[in-house]
């Protein structure tokens, strides 16, 4: 990875105009809400640009016409228990859509594991965006339910400054 001080607002937004389009041709509405106290982060853009995308358009692949997929940016405290991690950012795509079932949400990280039209998806996405996002000290968690949508967070690490 090529890390650099990021403003995240701004990456999550102009990653936001390179699927607009798409919502709007679909009809659905695609919401982003930034907290104003957002710290830097240390990433590669053009790796979480990728897997903002990926979210995005396994969002408006699971929703139907007339729903929404909201992207919020929020800033997470260091947690102060234990060893507990540092502070930082959390990316949290959700969706109205169709939902994942119990069964399959282990298997949805998997390499290969799709349940698109063959040509349509890979099932490549959601595990190349689990490495990048390892990659850069971070987390990726979801939470589904089949027939309400699901929402899927990314959680990054602040920048530290060097001491
Ligand atoms: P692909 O998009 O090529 O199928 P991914 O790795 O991005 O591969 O996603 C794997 C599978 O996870 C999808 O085929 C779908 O079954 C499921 N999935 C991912 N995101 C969502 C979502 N937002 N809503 C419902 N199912 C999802
Ligand atoms: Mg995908």
């Amino acid at each position: 990875i090529d890390p650099e001080e990021t403003a995240i607002e701004g990456l999550v937004r102009s990653t936001l105009t390179l699927v607009e389009n798409q919502a709007l041709v679909k009809g659905v509405e695609l919401q982003v809400e930034a907290a104003a106290d957002l710290p830097l982060v240390t990433v590669d853009p053009g790796q979480i640009r990728s897997v903002l995308v990926n979210l995005v358009i396994n969002a408006l692949d699971a929703t139907d016409p007339g729903g929404r997929i909201r992207v919020s940016v929020r800033s997470v405290p260091a947690a102060s228990e234990g060893e507990g991690r540092g502070s930082g950012v959390e990316i949290a795509v959700s969706d109205t859509g169709v939902g994942i079932a119990p069964e399959n949400i282990e298997k949805i990280f998997d390499p290969f594991y799709t349940t698109k039209e063959i040509g349509k998806g890979t099932g490549l996405g959601l595990s190349v965006s689990y490495g990048i996002v390892a990659r850069h000290g971070g987390k990726i968690t979801v939470e589904s339910e089949v027939g309400r949508g699901s929402t899927f967070k990314v959680w990054l690490p602040a920048h530290r400054r060097e001491e």
